[in-house]
């Protein structure tokens, strides 16, 4: 059900259950980072496997004392600076934190979300939330609560709306090894803000059978229609001759009558614009029976190259 009924949201998580909640990222499914039977029931409706670590959500950086131990000064710098907001620490964890939820890992994943229904949410509970983005596996991450629906219809009981998602791209994931910051995954903070901050980062280095994180698996974040990513617009369309198809597009349309139809990101050419429109825009392209959708590259700066990263993977067959 979508409500914005916060007891109701109290309720079912205090029972072990699971909800969907809003971030200013993308949705997540949500239960009790101490419940095992809560997290449990996130990989079962996700399909996710269990190789997969979740992001614990809590409501201040207060609460990372509790979760993690040997913390960087690094880290605390991004804390201060970006929470509540989009930015999420690789930290060793507390023995507390259930194997389940990092996957087995030494490392917890903590982030505090900025949506005020889901940070109020927070305050009432004596735990913090576990939640992975609110999708099948896999498929294109759901910024606001009828693609929730979509997916899950009634197997979730609370579905919080929190109204579209501000950022609409997934948390910018960094690490620590020897205390130096490593990018996980590229995110809605951009690499040049969090830089400015702490200096250099290096990439993680990418490993796909055992991905430190899943966000990096080379398919992910996917439409079921076929989808390529391109420099050339004009060409990919030549291309494919009696097709019916779609394009995603960063702000201007293409003159071409074989196209049927197209999804401007942003008009301005605003790239935190184009990141809000991302999956949204993907999910009504899906939702066409097209034969392929032809996505047009993004200027590789800012959260150009995050929205790039995201186009890479959902092209991935
Ligand atoms: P999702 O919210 O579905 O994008 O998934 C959460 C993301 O956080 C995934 O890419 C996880 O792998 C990542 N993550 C969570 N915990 C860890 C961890 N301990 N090490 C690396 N990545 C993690
Ligand atoms: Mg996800």
């Amino acid at each position: 059900m979508i409500t914005t009924n916060i007891d109701l949201a109290k309720q079912v998580l205090i029972n072990n259950g699971i909800i969907a909640i809003p971030t200013e990222t993308v949705y997540g499914l949500a239960g009790n980072t101490f419940s095992e039977i809560a997290v449990n029931k996130i990989f079962a409706l996700k399909k996710r496997p269990h190789y997969n670590p979740l992001i614990v959500h809590i409501k201040s950086a207060a609460w990372l004392n509790e979760l993690a131990c040997d913390i960087p000064d690094a880290a605390m710098l991004l804390a201060n600076r970006f929470w509540p907001g989009p930015l999420t620490l690789l930290l060793n964890k507390k023995p507390n934190i259930p194997d389940l939820v990092t996957a087995g890992k030494p490392t917890v994943a903590v982030r505090v979300p900025n949506h005020s229904l889901t940070l109020i949410l927070l305050e009432q509970l004596d735990f913090p939330l576990s939640a992975p983005s609110a999708n099948p596996f896999g498929s294109i991450s759901p910024t606001s609560a009828a693609h929730v629906y979509n997916y899950f219809k009634d197997n979730l009981e609370v579905i919080l709306d929190g109204g579209e998602c501000n950022n609409g791209v997934e948390s910018t994931i960094i690490g620590f090894e020897n205390n130096q910051p490593i990018v996980y995954r590229l995110g809605a903070i951009s690499l040049e803000d969090i830089e400015a901050l702490i200096g250099k980062v290096n990439f993680h280095t990418k490993n796909d059978i055992n991905p430190a994180a899943p966000g990096m698996l080379s398919r992910h974040y996917s439409p079921n229609t076929t989808t390529y990513l391109t420099d050339d617009l004009v060409e990919m369309i030549t291309l494919h001759p009696n097709k019916k198809i779609g394009l995603l597009l960063f702000k201007e349309l293409v003159v071409n009558n074989s196209v049927l139809q197209q999804e401007i990101l942003s008009k301005n050419g605003d790239l935190s614009e184009a990141a809000r429109n991302l999956y949204a825009a993907l999910h009504r392209l899906d939702k066409l029976n097209l034969d392929i959708i032809i996505a047009e590259r993004l200027p590789d700066n800012g959260l150009g190259k995050t929205i790039n990263d995201r186009l890479k993977r959902a092209v991935e067959k």
